[in-house]
């Protein structure tokens, strides 16, 4: 939605591990409210982006900006994640021996929270909260359920879920639907497509159909810099794009 510009700036980001350069003077931009697929061959630098904007690692060169005010390669991972950037890595981490509401409680208390003092303090604004997510994430029939009981695509949408309790700008989303069946896979589009417009989602994914089915614009990294960025039928009909897909 560009009448909000953009919500996340990324400028001439240059990452070196040994003298390799897994980010090249990458620049990138994501507006406020948009749903952004990024994509690109193995080693394109797509986690390694990731790393950088959630604050795991030091660029050489650069800007990183949350808005126009938080300059987020000065602040810590943990103070980047409670500004408002909420990332899901690709395996589910949620806690097995809990219930899903339990797991729901937990991230509100975030990564210093106190669970025990959280509970018995629970408000009613909380307890709405926790029952808006639950059903915003299609499980409010499960929230009893210990998460470990869960099958894997509910278990990836319980950890929206706990990103969601954390009410972030931005969700930074790594491949949602590896492993998923196809109705598990239409489900998590149609989530991710209702949480964008509230929320600025970044995906990086290799399934195409399913990037297709959910981005408006799509960014093609390449040996740690965009090649190509656009609608999918514009990028899958770059020649540049093809060859670096052909050669992978
Ligand atoms: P992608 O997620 O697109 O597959 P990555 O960001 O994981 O790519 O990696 C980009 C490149 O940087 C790859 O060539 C990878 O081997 C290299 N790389 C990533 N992390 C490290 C690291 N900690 N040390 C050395 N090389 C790394
Ligand atoms: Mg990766």
């Amino acid at each position: 939605d560009t009448r909000h510009g953009p919500i996340l700036y990324l400028e001439d980001i240059t990452v070196s591990f040994d003298g390799f350069r897994a980010l090249d003077a990458l620049t990138l931009y994501i507006d406020v409210g948009e749903l952004r697929c990024i994509i690109g061959p193995n080693g394109a630098g797509k986690s390694t982006m990731m790393d950088v904007i959630t604050g795991r690692i030091q660029p050489d060169q650069g800007q990183a900006w949350l808005g126009q005010r938080l300059d987020l390669l000065r602040m810590q991972e943990t103070d980047i994640s409670r500004a408002g950037i909420g990332r899901k890595f690709q395996k589910p981490t949620v806690f097995p021996e809990h219930r899903v509401v339990e797991n729901l409680e937990l991230a509100m208390a975030g990564p210093r929270g106190v669970w025990s003092t959280l509970r018995q303090h629970l408000d009613g604004e909380s307890r709405d909260r926790i029952d808006s997510v639950l059903t915003e994430i299609g499980l409010q029939s499960a929230g009893h359920s210990r998460a470990g009981q869960l099958s894997h695509g509910q278990k990836q949408w319980l950890e929206i879920g706990m990103l969601l309790m954390q009410n972030p700008q931005v969700l930074l989303v790594d491949e949602p639907v590896a492993g998923m069946t196809h109705q598990e896979m239409d489900r998590t589009g149609e989530l991710l497509q209702r949480l964008a417009g509230r929320h600025s989602v970044v995906v990086v994914e290799h399934d195409m159909d399913f990037v297709r089915s959910i981005a408006r614009t799509v960014t093609v990294l390449h040996q740690g810099s965009v090649l190509a960025e656009g609608s999918m039928d514009t990028v899958q009909a770059d020649p540049r794009v093809v060859e670096v897909y052909l050669g992978d």
